[in-house]
C-alpha cells in the first residue's frame, strides 16, 4: 500500500472532526450574519481527508441529490477544488447552499460510516468550501460542449425548485425565462431563511453565475395577476411551476387573532425585507425590541424565529414545543445555536390559550404533556398532563406550526389538478418525471411533496427538467 493510500485511509484516527469555527454567541445575538466561518484551504484538505472511501458510501444515498461526496471529498483533500466544484455541480444546482442549510446531521452526515464511534466527515462545510473557494477562483459552468435548441420553457417561481430546474434545462440547450413575483430570486432562500443561516450575496453570486448562462429574470411578476398564466402558456413550449406552500398553518387555540400574535413566514420576510432595505409589501416589519417573546413550534422555522427575535434585542425569548427535545422536527444543530443565544426552551408544553387584554396579547396558557403512545405517523403522541396547567408571560407571540398548499385559483382553469391536501399531482414515476394533468406543465418542489427542505426540491426539480426535456424531444 502507498504512503498516500495509509494517509488517506486512516486520517480520521489521527484527526479529530472539526467543524468551522463559530462567531461567540455574545457578537451574533446582535448580527445578521452567517454564523459559522469557511473552513481555510488547509482545514478543508484536512478535514476531507477523513474520508475512509468506505467503498457503500451511505452519505451519498441519503443525501437527497445523491452527490458524488467521497469523489469529491477525494478531490478536495488533494486541493483539486475546481475540479471538486465541476464534480459537484453534476448531481447539485446550488451546492454552497445546501452546504450551508442543509440538515445534515439527518441526512448525508448522519449516515456516514465514521459517524458512531469517530465523527462523521464534516460534509456540508467542506461543500461549501469547494463552492465558495471554486467561485472565489472564477469557476464558472463550462456549457462550451452544449448544443443549443430551439425550445423555449416558462418558469414560474425563482426559489430553489424553478432555480434547480432552470439550470439542468439551460445544461440541456434549452432558453429558460424564470419569473417569480419577489424583487430577487431565492425564494425562501432569499426571504424566509434569515440571514444568520444564509448571507444574502451568496444568491447573488448564483444569480450571476445563472444569467452568465444565459437564463433570464423577470422579477417582481405575479403570474396570475400581473401577467396571466395563459400568456406564458402560450408564449412557451412547456411551463414548470415551483410556487412553494404558503399557508400558514393556525393553531386553532382562542386569542390565535389578538394583536400582538403573527404568523412566522409573514413575521421573517418582513424582517428580511427591512434588512435588504425592500419595500415591504404584503410583509409588515415587526420589531420585537424589548418585548417577550413567545415562539410556538419546534421546527427549523421556529429556530428562526427565535433566533431573529433574540437578534431584534427582545427582552426574553421562549420555544415552546409539545414533545421532548429528542422529537424535535428541527435541526439539532440549529437548537444548540438557538440555546447558546440564549433562547428558553420549554418542551412538553402544549398552549392552549393566548390570553388577551383589551385585544393584546399579555400571556399564554400552557398544559404539561407526557408522550402516550405512537400515532399512524409512528410518532409518540403528547398526552396533557391534568393540574399541570400553568401562564407564561408574553406580549408576543409566534405561530410557527409549518405550511400548507396554496393552490393558484387558475389551476383549474388549466387542467393542473390537486390532491386533497391541495399539492399539486406530480410525479418522478410518470412517463416524463413530474408533468402535471396538464401535458405542457410540470411541477415540483414544495407545492409538490409540501413543505420539505431546499435539497429535496431541488432534487425533484432536476428530475422535472430532465422529464421537461424528454416531452420536448418526443
Ligand atoms: C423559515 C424557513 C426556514 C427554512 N429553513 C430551511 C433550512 O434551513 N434548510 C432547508 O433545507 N430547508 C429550509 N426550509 C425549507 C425550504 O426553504 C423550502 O423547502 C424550499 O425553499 C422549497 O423550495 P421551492 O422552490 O419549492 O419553493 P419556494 O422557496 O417557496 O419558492 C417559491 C417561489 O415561487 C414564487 N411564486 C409563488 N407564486 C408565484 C406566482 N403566482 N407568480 C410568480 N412567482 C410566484 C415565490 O415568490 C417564491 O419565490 C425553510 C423554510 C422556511 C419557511
Ligand atoms: S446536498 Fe445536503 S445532504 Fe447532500 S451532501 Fe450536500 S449537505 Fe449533504
Amino acid at each position: 500500500m502507498s504512503k498516500l493510500n495509509i494517509r488517506t485511509k486512516f486520517e480520521f484516527i489521527d484527526r479529530d472532526r472539526e467543524e468551522p469555527s463559530k462567531r461567540s454567541s455574545e457578537s451574533r445575538r446582535h448580527e445578521f450574519l452567517e454564523i459559522y466561518a469557511p473552513f481555510q484551504q488547509q482545514e478543508g484538505e484536512a478535514q476531507s481527508e477523513r474520508c475512509i472511501a468506505c467503498g457503500n458510501p451511505y452519505c451519498q444515498w441519503k443525501c437527497p441529490v445523491h452527490n458524488y461526496i467521497p469523489d469529491w471529498l477525494k478531490l478536495a483533500g488533494e486541493g483539486r477544488i475546481i475540479e471538486a466544484a465541476e464534480l459537484a455541480h453534476q448531481t447539485n444546482s446550488l451546492p454552497e447552499i445546501c452546504g450551508r442549510i442543509c440538515p445534515q446531521d439527518r441526512l448525508c452526515e448522519g449516515a456516514c460510516t465514521l459517524n458512531t464511534d469517530y465523527g462523521a466527515v464534516t460534509i456540508g462545510a467542506i461543500e461549501r468550501h469547494i463552492t465558495d473557494t471554486a467561485f472565489a477562483q472564477g469557476w464558472r459552468p463550462d456549457l462550451s460542449g452544449v448544443v443549443q435548441t430551439d425550445h423555449k420553457v416558462a418558469i414560474i417561481g425563482a426559489g430553489p425548485a424553478g432555480l434547480a430546474c432552470a439550470d439542468v434545462l439551460a445544461r440541456n440547450g434549452v432558453k429558460v425565462i424564470v419569473y417569480d413575483k419577489h424583487p430577487e430570486i431565492g425564494g425562501l432562500l432569499s426571504f424566509g431563511i434569515p440571514k444568520f443561516k444564509l448571507e444574502h450575496k451568496v444568491i447573488k453570486t448564483r444569480r450571476r453565475i445563472l444569467e452568465g448562462m444565459g437564463i433570464q429574470f423577470v422579477l417582481g411578476a405575479n403570474i396570475g395577476q400581473e401577467i396571466s398564466f395563459n400568456e406564458v402558456l402560450e408564449n412557451h413550449d412547456a411551463v414548470f411551476l415551483g410556487l412553494g406552500t404558503y399557508t400558514a398553518m393556525q393553531g386553532g387555540m382562542p386569542g390565535e387573532e389578538a394583536d400582538g400574535v403573527y404568523h412566522a413566514l409573514d413575521y421573517l420576510i418582513g424582517n428580511t425585507k427591512s434588512l435588504l432595505d425592500i419595500p415591504a409589501g404584503d410583509h409588515e416589519f415587526t420589531d420585537l425590541k424589548d418585548r417577550r417573546v413567545v415562539v410556538l413550534g419546534g421546527g427549523d422555522t421556529a429556530m428562526d424565529c427565535v433566533r431573529t427575535a433574540v437578534r431584534q434585542g427582545a427582552r426574553e425569548v421562549h420555544c415552546l414545543y409539545r414533545r421532548d427535545r429528542d422529537n424535535m422536527p428541527g435541526s439539532q444543530g440549529e437548537v444548540e445555536n438557538a440555546l447558546e443565544e440564549g433562547v428558553s426552551f420549554h418542551f412538553n408544553v402544549q398552549p392552549l390559550e393566548i390570553i388577551e387584554e383589551q385585544g393584546k396579547v399579555t400571556a399564554i396558557r400552557v398544559v404539561e404533556t407526557l408522550l402516550g403512545l405512537a400515532d399512524e405517523s409512528g410518532r409518540q403522541r403528547p398526552q396533557p398532563i391534568d393540574g399541570s396547567e400553568r401562564r407564561i408571560e408574553a406580549d408576543a407571540v409566534i405561530v410557527a406550526y409549518g405550511f400548507q398548499a396554496s393552490p393558484e385559483n387558475w389551476f383549474e382553469t388549466f387542467n393542473i389538478q390537486t390532491n386533497q391536501w391541495g399539492l399539486v399531482k406530480a410525479s418522478a414515476e410518470d412517463e416524463f418525471a413530474f408533468q402535471t394533468s396538464n401535458p405542457k406543465v410540470f411541477a415540483a418542489g414544495d407545492m409538490v411533496r409540501g413543505a420539505d427542505l431546499v435539497v429535496t426540491a431541488i432534487a425533484d426539480a432536476r428530475k422535472a427538467a430532465l422529464g421537461i426535456v424528454g416531452y420536448l424531444n418526443q
